[in-house]
């Protein structure tokens, strides 16, 4: 999985995606994470990127040719043999769900392109047509922080990447409910004790605990998703 990430940020990029599983996943080769900084393609001395907005309104816009100049570059690198998909990072955009982590972990490359100031003349994305992405309906200052939550999302996906991806298949939002509550060392803790159940070594009596507390939490935390799981046909 190959990310490229089109940004005025790329530092915040780099910084971010280094650390950690991602980042060792990254020095291991499973993933691939390229920010290119579109200030380098624009044609202005100044090397302007943005520019006041026509009719008025707050804050600056990110102008259309230096972002389209950027993505070219960025396609032409890719080449023409991958399965690419270009996601714009946007308040407006459907919301980022596993689901879509799971649909796009399956792609060769993925381009992220993120806004900025008050966002992007619109032009471009015509002419480009990203996907568009939100991570929430709340407003933050770029993409970037988006692009690497989803970039995140998407590779713990990515095969090899977790050291056991029996992990990323039973926790939460990957089978319509939210994780059971787990324990680790040591056995009693401020008088409270571990599920017997979970000490056992009884695989069957464990897996239908995880899967009783796993629909009693979602009940809880998120009746919206347990009225649909339960009302899921199958069950
Ligand atoms: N003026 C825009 C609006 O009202 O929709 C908001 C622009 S925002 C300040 C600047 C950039 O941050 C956006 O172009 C987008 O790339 C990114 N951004 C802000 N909030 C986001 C969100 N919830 N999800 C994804 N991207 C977001």
């Amino acid at each position: 999985m190959n990310f490229h990430v089109m940004t005025l940020f790329p530092e915040l990029i780099s910084t971010c995606m280094n650390e950690s599983i991602t980042g060792r996943a990254i020095r291991a080769g499973l993933i691939s994470v390229d920010p290119v900084n579109i200030r380098d393609y624009t044609l202005d001395k100044h090397r302007n990127v943005d520019d006041y907005p026509f009719g008025g309104g707050a804050g600056m816009l990110m102008m259309a040719d230096p972002v389209y100049r950027c993505y070219t570059a960025v396609l032409e690198k890719i080449g023409e043999n991958s399965r690419v998909r270009t996601l714009y990072m946007s308040p407006e955009g459907k919301t980022f769900t596993q689901a879509d982590a799971r649909s796009l972990s399956e792609e060769d490359d993925l381009i992220f392109l993120c806004g900025h100031y008050e966002g992007i003349d619109a032009r471009v994305l015509e002419e480009i047509r990203p996907e568009e992405y939100s991570i929430g309906d709340y407003v933050l200052t770029g993409g970037e922080l988006p692009a690497i939550v989803m970039m995140d999302a998407i590779s713990r996906l990515v095969p090899g990447v977790l050291n056991n991806p029996i992990s990323s298949e039973l926790e939460s939002h990957s089978h319509g409910l939210l994780e059971y509550p787990q324990y680790t060392r040591p056995r009693e803790w401020h008088g409270k004790e571990v599920p017997e159940v979970l000490l056992s070594g009884d695989h069957r009596r464990i897996k239908e605990w995880c899967l009783n507390k796993a629909i009693e939490v979602t009940r809880q935390k998120r009746p919206d998703m347990y009225e649909q799981y339960m009302s899921n046909e199958d069950r």
